[in-house]
């Protein structure tokens, strides 16, 4: 019997919004958060200068896909790129919607800076602190659902493989207890870093 329905492992801006946005899709889900730290440490939370996307009508997809792929040197998956200059936008307007705090100019329009590799303005921000300005409204967020439970100082160790199926992961909890959750689904948002 599994614990949860679904199970993600980290509690950055990924992590999160995952967990969220999950929870909107799958009321009856129970759905687990684990994280080695507590939901205000991550990298999401330091990350300063803010988020691209496509907001402004003078900009398009096709110019932040470009910017893209220039920047990436060819290390970019291409699909990767197309899914996130395309949907951006509408991620922005549901993170407005939770209440993130984005920079707005003196007409109440959002304000877009002009960061390196990019041709346009299209970067919202929060002043120099657009990560705690997300994070902390996705963490309120997340603690307010009744089907999401988090699973904080609980570092994960490795994943349970039975039959070529991940079914969970075994960690190693805050008090140096060892033991082992089961999911249906478990999605890895740990950031760049990697399972010990
Ligand atoms: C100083 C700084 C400034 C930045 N500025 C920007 C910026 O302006 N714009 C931008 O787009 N990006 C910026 N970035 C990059 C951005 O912060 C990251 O790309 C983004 O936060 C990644 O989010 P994430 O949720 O994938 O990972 P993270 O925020 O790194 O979250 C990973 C989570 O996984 C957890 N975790 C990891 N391993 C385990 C484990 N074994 N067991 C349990 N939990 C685990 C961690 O505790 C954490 O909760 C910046 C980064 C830094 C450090």
């Amino acid at each position: 019997m599994a614990n949860f329905d679904v199970l993600i492992v980290g509690g950055g801006a990924a992590g999160l919004y995952t967990a969220l946005c999950l929870s909107e899709l799958a009321p009856n889900w129970t759905i687990g958060l684990v994280t080695k730290d507590n939901l205000t440490v991550s990298a999401s939370d330091w990350a300063q200068g803010g988020i691209a996307a496509v907001v402004d009508k003078e900009d398009s997809p096709v110019f932040h896909a470009k910017d893209t792929l220039v920047a990436g040197v060819g290390l970019c998956e291409p699909k990767a790129v197309d899914v996130l200059v395309h949907g951006a936008a509408k991620q922005i307007h549901k993170l407005l919607g939770l209440g993130v705090d984005f920079d707005r100019q003196q007409d109440g329009s959002l304000a877009l800076t002009l960061e390196a590799a990019h041709s346009r303005k299209r970067v919202l921000h929060s002043a120099d602190t657009t990560g705690r300005a997300l994070v902390s409204k996705l963490a309120a967020g997340v603690l307010q659902k009744s089907n999401i439970q988090v699973l904080a100082e609980t570092l994960v160790l490795d994943l349970c493989i039975e039959l070529n199926r991940c079914t969970g992961v075994y960690y190693l909890d805050q008090h140096l207890q060892l033991g082992c959750l089961r999911s249906v689904v478990v999605v890895l948002a740990t950031g760049v870093g990697l399972l010990p």
